[in-house]
C-alpha cells in the first residue's frame, strides 16, 4: 500500500485488503477484490485479457459527490443561486458511461454537453431532467444548429453556446426559419489561465470564445432583434486538470465580473458556466504537479461558490446558477484496465552470471572481468566509470570486426554483473551520486504486458500522463523487482517508463517476481478520455469490458460483459471486406494444393485457423488459457 500510495490517490474508491488484494469499495460495506472478478471472468468464463473493469457505482458516486459538494458549499455560504453540473460527453461517450451519469444525475438536474453533431444526436436521445442543461459547445454548422433548436421543442433545456461571433446570426436565421425560440450561451475568452498541461486552453490566444468587444456586440445584436432575454448563459473554460486552486479562484473572479458586466449591459443571464478543469490526483501527491492537484473536491466547490458570491455581492447582481462541466473528475475513477504480464526480459535476466573470459578473449573482456573481481565499496565509482568505457570500447571493436560475437556476449554479461554489484553497493549508501541515479532503470526488468498503449492509455504516450499502476494482488508480499512496462505493439514507443511518486516521477515500478499464477497489473483512474481517444495502432482493437456491481462485502455481480473488437472488425475498418479476404485465401489455398504445397487435411486446418483468427480477439491469447510465465 505504501509503495503504491493507494490511499492517497484512490479517494476512497479502492483499497488494499488485509490479504493484499486490490479491492474496489464503492460504498459503505461494499467491497470486491479485483482478482476474484478477473479470475471468474478468465478461469470460469474463459474470457480473454486485457479488459476494462467498469464500476457504475463509482461513476454514480462521483456524480453524487460533485453535486453534494456544491450543495454543501451553497448551504455554508447561503448562496442564493443553485448548482447544476453538466457532463461533457467527449470525456467518455460510451453508452455505459453516459447512461449511468445521466441516471445518477437526474435528480440533481445534472446535464450533458455536446461538442459536435454526433455528440448532440447522442445527447438528445438521453432521458434528462427538464431543467438539466444540454449545452452545445464547439464549432457549429447549420445542421448542428438545427438539431439543437429542435431539441428545445422536445422539452430539453438546450443552450447554444456562441463560440464565434458568426454563429449568432446563423443561429438567429435558423431559429426564425424553424419557428423555434433559441436559448443562447456565449463563451468568453478569459485572460486567466489554468495550470498544468492544459494551460494553453485559456488566455487571449485560446481557440474558442469571444473577446470583451465581441461579447458586447452579441448583447447589442440580440437587443436589436428584441431577443436579449434569450441570452441565458456565460461560458468560460480555462483548461482541463487545473492543478492549482489559486488559478481556479482567479478564473472564477474574472468570469463572475464578466457576468456582472453583461447584467449591467442589460442581459438577464441565469447561468454562469465555469467549464471543466476540476482535476484528478493521479499521483496522490496533493501538489501542483501536472498529475496532481493541491485541493479537494469540497475545497473546489467552496472556493467556486465563495468567489462567485463575493463578486456578485460587490457588484450587486443576482447570484446565478453555477454550472461546471467536470468530465475528468467524474469519470476517471470508475474504470480499471487489467493487463496480464506475459513475459519478462531484462539485462539481469537470461544471462549467465559473470562468465570467465576464454583463453583467446580480447583484452577488453579480461579488463571487464578484472573490474568485476576488484569492485569494492571504496572504488565502485571509479570502477563503474571504467566499466562503462570498456563496454563502449567493446561495442566499437565489435563494429570494426576485432571482437567476436562470443566475446561480445561475455563482455556484456560481465558488464551487467558489474552493474548488479554496483547497484547492491549503492543501495546500502545514504547518498547516491548523480551518475548512479538511473542505475535502477538501466537494470530494470521489462515486464511485457498484453495490451496496447495506443489503444488503452493514449495520454501516457501522447502527453506523458501518469496513472497509478498496481498489481491487483500479492500486495502483502514485498515486490523484489523493478520494472518498466512494454506493450505488445510493434512500436518502440509502446512502453511505460514513468510511474507515480510522491516527490518525483519514478522510472521503474516495483513488481513481484511472477510465479506459477498469472500476474496482473491494474491501471487505475483510466476512465477519463482514455476509453475514447485510443487508436487502433497495429490493429489492436477496443478491449473487452466487464460492468461490475458490488453487492456486499466480497460480493459482486458481473452485470454485463462486452467482448473486445474482433480482428475482422479492425480489418474491415480499414476498408477491406471479410469475404474479399476469405476469397483471396481460398484462391491461394487452391493454388498451393495444386502445386502440392498443402495436403487436403492441411488445407482444411489452414482455412479453419484463418477463420478463427478473423473472429478472434486482437490481443495475445494463449491456447493453454493461462498467461503464466515459465
Ligand atoms: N468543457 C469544455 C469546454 C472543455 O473543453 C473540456 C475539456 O477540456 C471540459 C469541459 C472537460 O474538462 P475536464 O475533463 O477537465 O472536466
Amino acid at each position: 500500500n505504501e509503495l503504491y500510495q493507494v490511499d492517497r490517490w484512490s479517494s476512497g474508491w479502492f483499497r488494499v485488503s488485509g490479504s493484499g488484494k486490490m479491492e474496489v469499495t464503492p460504498g459503505q460495506g461494499l467491497s470486491a477484490p479485483l482478482r476474484d472478478i478477473i479470475d471468474e471472468l478468465v478461469e470460469e468464463r474463459g474470457e480473454s485479457l486485457p479488459l476494462i473493469l467498469r464500476f457504475p457505482q463509482v461513476l454514480a458516486g462521483r456524480v453524487q459527490h460533485l453535486n453534494e459538494a456544491f450543495r454543501a458549499a451553497i448551504r455554508e455560504y447561503d448562496y442564493q443561486g443553485s448548482y447544476q453540473g453538466v457532463f461533457p460527453i467527449k470525456v467518455n461517450q460510451r453508452r455505459a458511461v453516459v447512461e449511468t451519469v445521466a441516471a445518477a444525475g437526474y435528480d440533481y438536474a445534472h446535464g450533458l454537453e455536446a461538442g459536435s453533431k454526433a455528440e448532440l444526436a447522442l445527447c438528445l436521445a438521453q432521458k434528462m431532467h427538464p431543467d438539466a442543461l444540454l449545452s452545445c459547445n464547439g464549432f457549429k454548422d447549420d445542421g448542428f444548429i438545427k438539431l439543437a433548436l429542435w431539441g428545445r421543442t422536445l422539452g430539453k433545456n438546450v443552450v447554444i453556446t456562441i463560440e464565434k461571433f458568426s454563429e449568432l446570426d446563423r443561429t438567429l436565421k435558423q431559429a426564425k426559419a424553424l419557428g423555434v425560440r433559441p436559448a443562447f450561451g456565449v463563451r468568453f475568452k478569459l485572460h486567466a489561465r489554468g495550470s498544468g498541461q492544459w494551460e494553453e486552453s485559456g488566455g487571449d490566444q485560446a481557440k474558442f470564445g469571444l473577446n470583451a468587444y465581441e461579447l458586447l456586440r452579441v448583447v447589442e445584436r440580440l437587443r436589436e432583434e428584441d431577443m436579449l432575454d434569450t441570452l441565458v448563459l456565460l461560458h468560460t473554460h480555462i483548461g482541463s486538470q487545473i492543478t492549482d486552486i489559486r488559478r481556479v479562484k482567479v478564473a472564477v473572479r474574472e468570469a463572475t465580473q464578466t457576468y456582472a458586466g453583461l447584467i449591467a449591459a442589460g442581459a438577464q443571464l441565469k447561468y454562469l458556466n465555469l467549464g471543466g478543469g476540476l482535476a484528478v490526483d493521479y499521483d496522490g501527491s496533493k501538489t501542483t504537479f501536472y498529475a496532481s492537484m493541491n485541493y479537494t473536491l469540497a475545497e473546489y466547490a467552496a472556493d467556486v461558490v465563495y468567489t462567485a458570491q463575493e463578486v456578485c455581492r460587490a457588484r450587486e447582481v443576482p447570484e446565478p446558477t453555477i454550472v461546471t462541466e467536470s468530465g475528468r473528475a467524474v469519470t476517471a475513477h470508475h474504470a480499471v484496465l487489467v493487463m496480464p504480464v506475459v513475459d519478462v526480459t531484462g539485462p539481469t535476466r537470461d544471462r549467465e552470471d559473470a562468465p570467465e573470459p576464454a583463453e583467446d578473449s580480447h583484452q577488453v573482456v579480461t579488463d571487464l572481468k578484472e573490474f568485476l573481481d576488484n569492485l569494492t565499496l571504496r572504488n565502485y565509482r571509479e570502477m563503474y566509470n571504467d566499466a562503462v568505457d570498456a563496454k563502449n570500447t567493446l561495442h566499437n571493436l565489435f563494429d570494426l570486426g576485432y571482437v567476436s560475437l562470443e566475446d561480445r556476449a561475455r563482455g556484456e554479461a560481465l558488464f551487467h554483473a558489474i552493474l548488479k554489484k554496483v547497484a547492491k553497493l549503492v543501495r546500502g549508501e545514504k547518498y547516491v551520486p548523480d551518475e548512479f541515479e538511473d542505475l535502477q532503470s538501466i537494470l530494470a526488468d521489462q515486464y511485457i504486458c498484453n495490451f496496447s498503449l495506443f489503444q488503452s492509455l493514449p495520454d501516457n504516450w501522447a502527453i506523458d500522463a501518469l496513472f497509478p499502476i498496481v498489481p491487483v494482488d500479492r500486495l502483502n508480499q514485498r515486490p523484489t523487482r523493478q520494472a518498466t512496462l512494454v506493450d505488445i505493439t510493434c512500436d518502440s514507443d509502446g512502453k511505460i517508463e514513468k510511474f507515480i511518486d510522491l516527490r518525483d516521477v519514478k522510472t521503474t515500478l516495483p513488481v513481484h517476481e511472477p510465479g506459477d499464477q498469472p500476474y496482473y497489473l491494474g491501471v487505475f483512474l483510466a476512465g477519463a478520455y482514455q476509453d475514447v481517444l485510443g487508436n487502433a495502432h497495429n490493429l489492436f482493437g477496443k478491449v473487452s469490458e466487464a460492468h461490475v456491481t458490488v453487492t456486499g462485502a466480497g460480493e459482486y455481480n458481473i452485470d454485463l460483459f462486452v467482448r473486445g473488437q474482433k480482428a475482422r472488425r479492425m480489418i474491415e475498418s480499414m476498408g477491406y471486406e471479410e469475404v474479399m479476404l476469405r476469397d483471396s485465401i481460398e484462391d491461394q489455398v487452391d493454388e498451393a494444393l495444386r502445386a502440392g504445397h498443402l495436403t487436403p487435411v492441411q488445407e482444411f486446418e489452414l482455412l479453419e485457423d484463418y477463420g478463427e483468427e478473423l473472429l478472434g480477439y486482437t490481443y495475445l491469447e494463449y491456447e493453454d488459457g493461462a498467461d503464466v510465465i515459465e
